[in-house]
């Protein structure tokens, strides 16, 4: 018998998650980003119905479920043209690495909030001057020896929905492991700390979620601020780091299959010659290219989330990468090739598919580049030597 791929809970929320994001659609975060605010409606609506901390343990406030779950939700938000970019990071990375990591108190603190939606967290790792280079970071905690108090000092870049955000999930290094391999250390750093500065950068990127350079300057946090183990080192981390990765596949399948939708209903109807676009093979044959390569990356994010969720972490990194990869590859060009079938009317706001080529590449680029996890792949999969 052939495994199910998804079981008919799956198949129920995927249904009911894609109802919801019929209800409110593009044109609402269009509207949203046009007035300057945040998709809080929606967000809202999500956190009461149980989605937004759908993988988050009952116990605390959750569904229960994993990274399968809320992948199934970001999905099917974006493929509705309403995707909730702080999923990828606020239940999935920092409400993951606290349920397996943090301390009784820090799950009770933060796991209610962030499974309805009613707390947020962002994630702070990339650094100015070590970009994909993680072990070259130097966001630094030392000991106050009198309080035992941490003071983090560093800075940051990039750094998504920190207005929105009650605190971040800094990556730093304890004072007496500043050189040589990252051992991390990951700090919960609320967004109002004295000595904690934003700073929005200026991205030529319509979507709701903006990203921030962050400063850190001898910010003071208790003792409990660690999450986990101080030598639990890159475990703890990839935690974290292989829900993003799964999450940003759902982020990128769900837009390819929103902008592949716009497509394919505008090659049925428009007519230049005898028949609809979409009867020209140039453009029917790229359109169901998309879709094969969307389905192709659905099922490697299927295969990444469950192996994260029945706890093979090592054979989830690499699944998840390849996710990542195909994912964000098959969704930069669904919607090049989805512009490319409207004609001019593929750079017109009205039609609202020209702004999703610059957001198709955040895929490709974020949270790990297309070239670090052909890097990963070459040396961890295939054993061939590094360059660098
Ligand atoms: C919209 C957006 C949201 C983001 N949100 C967050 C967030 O919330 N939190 C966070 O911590 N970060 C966030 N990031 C940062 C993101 O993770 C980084 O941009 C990414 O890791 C790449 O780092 P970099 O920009 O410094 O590029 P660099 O590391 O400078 O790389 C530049 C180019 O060189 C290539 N390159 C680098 N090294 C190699 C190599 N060894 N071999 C081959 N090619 C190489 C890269 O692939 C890339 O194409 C976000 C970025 C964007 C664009």
């Amino acid at each position: 018998m052939i495994p199910q791929i998804e079981t008919d809970e799956h198949k129920a929320l995927r249904a009911a998650v894609a109802a919801l994001g019929a209800k409110y659609g593009r044109d609402y975060i269009t509207r949203t980003i046009a007035e300057g605010r945040h998709p809080t409606e929606l967000w809202n609506e999500a956190g009461k119905l149980g989605y937004l901390g759908v993988n988050l343990p009952e116990e605390h406030g959750g569904g229960g479920g994993g990274i399968t779950e809320l992948s199934i939700v970001l999905e099917e938000l974006g493929a509705a043209g309403c995707p909730l970019l702080m999923l990828v990071v606020s239940p999935a990375i920092c409400g993951t690495v606290i349920a397996r990591f943090g301390t009784e108190e820090q799950k009770r603190a933060w796991l209610p909030g962030l499974s309805d939606g009613s707390r947020r967290m962002a994630f702070g790792i990339t650094e100015p001057d070590a970009g994909s280079n993680s072990h070259r970071i130097t966001t630094t905690a030392r000991r106050d020896p009198d309080t035992g108090d941490w003071l983090l000092t560093g800075r940051k870049v990039f750094i998504s929905g920190v207005d929105t955000a009650d605190a971040v999930l800094i990556v730093g290094r304890t004072e007496d492991d500043r050189t040589g391999r990252l051992k991390p250390c990951l700090f919960i750093v609320p967004t109002d700390a004295e000595n904690f500065h934003r700073r929005p950068i200026d991205m030529e990127l319509s979507a709701s979620e903006k990203q921030f350079e962050l400063t850190l300057d001898d910010v003071r946090l208790p003792a409990d601020a660690l999450v986990g183990d101080e030598d639990a080192g890159l475990l703890q981390l990839f935690a974290g780091l292989n829900p993003e990765r799964i999450m940003t596949a759902a982020f990128g399948i769900g837009m390819g299959r929103y902008a592949l939708s716009k497509a394919i209903e505008y090659a049925r109807d428009r007519t230049v010659w005898k028949a609809p676009i979409g009867a020209h093979q140039a453009i029917a044959h790229p359109l169901a290219q998309a879709h094969i390569d969307l389905e192709l990356a659905r099922l490697m994010m299927q295969k990444a989330a469950h192996l994260y969720d029945t706890g093979d972490d090592i054979g989830a990194g690499e699944a998840a990468n390849m996710a990542k990869y195909a994912a964000a590859e098959a969704c930069v060009k669904a919607v090049d090739q989805s512009v490319h079938t409207l004609g001019g009317n593929g750079l017109t706001r009205e039609f609202g598919l020209a702004s999703l080529i610059t957001a198709s590449r955040v895929a490709r680029i974020a949270p790990v580049s297309r070239e670090m996890i052909l890097n990963y792949v070459s040396h961890q999969t295939l054993g061939l030597p590094k360059s660098y």
